[in-house]
């Protein structure tokens, strides 16, 4: 390196430079003796300019090794680690890992530990308005909900939601439309809901006990078990990747759609927000941006890997895969336009996250009438696998 050169790089003072230029101009010795200052300045410059580092803990609401959403949180974890150097680090911890998974919120929110992941309808019990950032059965798709939060003033209103939590959230990327769920019944009419027992959590599962089902909650682990022996008749789950691997197809004769209940349910992270406030702001940015990037590469693997596993239980497992009758959806919606009313009523957040939510799906979705769902309509019957 030209001496020139290195004086500038090693930021040495104004000083320091003119002695060692006059160095340069003949003064052989004397340059010398600043050339080693200066390479001791180098030597103590990394510990003067050494940045203080963050270790974070991140509790989920996902069981261990759950492909894209736990697999999501670990790689949030490594692309902030890339991003910053190594100045953030966040461990992830599955849901029970550190604290069992429905109490991941509080945690956060009392400042336990910095971050959390889940999606925001499992804090309805906090405050109802957290569930219009998740899913509301008829309600917005990955792409409108995308749109909501970073093109309207959705991801405003949720941080207006969690900020009396102490938390700041950020969207974690969409399942997309879900599947409709695994029937043993036939659904030809609304009246094949009575008496229907279904596994099905949430809004969905108010909107099905409207039409006269009974729905039975149950942990992921008994699921299988619970359908395969006619202890219900019906669950829904994920999509075709998800269901795939709990082997439901083995249980159940009908593979139905779409999934009205959880049109485009998002995951979301969420972060103490003391902690959060507490990082220098170009880690703040980095978290940020790394969540956007979640938020892309969530739907991306659903996408790819549901179309891929819906093959496979299509060709592979001769799953039957049929789809709701329009009277049976139409039937379901009215129910659950009365479901999102009550609970709208429930408090004042509700209701104003609601009534935004309600005007966007209407703008956003006559657009998209025109525009996605006219193309994919037209195009999609045309290279249909289904046959
Ligand atoms: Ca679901």
């Amino acid at each position: 390196m030209k001496r020139r050169d290195f004086l500038k790089k090693a930021g040495i003072g104004a000083a320091s430079a003119a002695a060692a230029a006059a160095g340069v101009a003949g003064l052989v010795g004397c340059a010398k003796e600043e050339e080693k200052k200066v390479e001791k300045a180098v030597e103590k410059a990394p510990a003067v300019v050494a940045k203080k580092t963050y270790k974070w803990k991140m509790v989920t609401t996902w069981p261990p090794k759950l492909p894209v959403l736990q697999e999501g949180c670990e790689r949030l974890a490594k692309r902030v680690n890339e991003m910053s150097d190594g100045r953030l680090t966040i461990d992830v911890f599955a849901g029970g890992e550190l604290v069992p998974p429905l109490e991941s919120f509080q945690a956060v929110s009392d400042g336990t530990v910095e971050a959390g992941s889940g999606a925001s309808y499992y804090w309805a019990g906090k405050e109802p308005a957290t569930q219009w950032f998740a899913a509301v059965p008829f309600g917005m798709n990955a792409q409108g909900m995308a749109a909501w939060f970073h093109g309207g003033d959705g991801l405003k209103l949720w941080e207006e939601t969690y900020a009396p939590f102490n938390l700041i959230p950020r969207p974690g990327g969409s399942t997309g439309v879900q599947m409709g769920g695994w029937f043993n019944k036939r659904i030809n009419t609304i009246d094949d809901y009575k008496g229907l027992k279904m596994r099905i959590p949430g809004l969905g599962g108010k909107v099905v006990a409207k039409a006269g089902g009974t729905v039975v909650l149950l942990p992921g682990g008994e699921i299988f078990t619970s359908l395969e022996r006619g202890v219900i008749d019906a669950t829904e789950w994920v999509g075709p990747l998800h269901d795939l691997r709990m082997g439901f197809y083995q249980a159940a004769k009908y593979y139905y759609y779409p999934g009205w209940h959880e049109p485009g349910t998002y995951l979301e992270y969420f972060f103490n927000k003391t902690a959060y406030e507490g990082l220098p702001r170009d880690l703040q940015h980095i978290l940020d941006a790394a969540c956007m990037e979640l938020e892309q590469w969530a739907l991306t693997q659903f996408d790819a890997q549901n179309g891929a596993a819906l093959q496979t239980l299509i060709n592979e497992h001769k799953v039957e895969v049929v789809k709701f009758p329009d009277e049976v959806l139409d039937a379901l919606r009215v129910m659950a336009l009365e479901v999102v009313q009550e609970e709208a009523a429930k408090s004042p957040m509700a209701k104003k996250v609601s009534e935004s939510f309600a005007n966007f799906q209407k703008v956003v979705g006559t657009w998209g009438s025109v525009s996605e769902a006219a193309y994919y309509n037209f195009i999609q019957p045309k290279l249909s696998l289904k046959g």
